[in-house]
């Protein structure tokens, strides 16, 4: 960050707002390191082309070209890969964005993990949508939304890695949720900000978000949903659901006046049924988040510090 130094680069947001020729466009890169390379709900690849997806999708553009980059430890099946980049191609296809550059490198066994993916996305930004990468219009009042259940994503991974079986019913929320977040822009929603709770959960967004803006958060941890089974094996396993990573869910912020109407349009959307208003910004608490608890408790949520669990996107 010190070395690059930059106006963009700064505002640290899912992606860098561009401004060539009067023209705004969204651009962003991630790298995909997650082990196992295939899990309940997808692989390395779907789950590379959804991230980056998702990326330029929170900060409100259309996303439209993607590069994907290839580094793979010789050896590697070749079945696997057709596999993996075929669900790559279905995944770019259905999201109506394109893949139009990439690399592929091999290393010697033993040099990398399998296969790491690299993924690049630019979309295209309208001006009257630019200031939600910044989330400067933000304020006191404004409804935090969430299109459904939480910590499936990382639990899943968790669960593949170590073999754990004896939940038979859970599965990555890995998705591309640019066609959601569309219809959400398109009915007119007044939409303040918004970011894809991945590594850090929904916890660490929202810690960010008060951090960022200065503001308060007040949060109803029974509007929060979490899977029965998702829930049990957070509890024997140690986890806080609000710290685990999610690769298809989004942490909305919008005016209070368009709360029922963006409510109800989340849920007609298969990646929303269980889309619901978690809590708002507030005047007080300033700069903390507060976690009103299904038992009637109070606590400060945090943000994550250091790493929960290593390799999950
Ligand atoms: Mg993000």
């Amino acid at each position: 960050m010190k070395q690059f130094d930059n106006e963009m680069l700064k505002l640290q947001s899912d992606s860098a707002v561009l401004n060539i020729n009067s023209k705004k466009l969204a651009f962003t890169t991630d790298s995909y390191v997650v082990t196992p390379i295939f899990f309940p709900g997808g692989n390395i690849g779907k789950l590379a082309v959804c991230g980056t997806i998702n990326d330029l999708a929170v900060s409100g553009a259309r996303p439209l070209y993607l590069s994907a980059s290839f580094i793979i430890e010789e050896g590697f099946s070749v079945d696997d890969l057709k596999t993996i980049v075929l669900s790559m191609a279905e995944e770019a296809q259905k999201s109506g964005v394109r893949v139009v550059a990439g690399d592929t490198k091999v290393v010697e066994k033993g040099k990398c993990d399998q296969l790491f993916i690299t993924t690049t996305g630019v979309g295209e930004l309208k001006q009257e949508l630019s200031h939600i990468s910044s989330g400067k219009n933000i304020q006191a009042g404004d409804k935090i939304l969430i299109n459904g259940s939480v910590a499936d994503h990382g639990i899943t991974i968790l669960s593949a890695r170590e073999n754990l079986q004896f939940e038979e019913d859970i599965q990555s929320d890995c998705a591309s949720l640019n066609g959601l977040i569309q219809k959400v822009l398109d009915a007119g929603i007044n939409v303040k900000f918004m970011r894809d709770a991945t590594r850090g959960g929904v916890a660490t967004v929202l810690a960010e978000i008060a951090r960022m803006r200065k503001a308060g958060i007040e949060i109803k941890e029974e509007a929060i949903f979490i899977r029965e089974s998702i829930r049990g094996l957070c509890e024997v396993l140690g986890y806080d659901p609000l710290y685990v990573a999610n690769e298809g869910k989004v942490i909305m912020i919008i005016d209070p006046k368009d709360e029922k109407k963006a409510l109800e349009i989340m849920k007609q959307h298969s990646l929303g049924k269980e889309s619901s208003v978690i809590g708002e910004i507030c005047e007080d608490h300033n700069e903390f988040v507060v976690l009103n608890t299904c038992i009637g408790g109070r606590r400060i949520l945090d943000l994550l510090t250091g790493e929960q669990l290593p390799r999950i996107c």
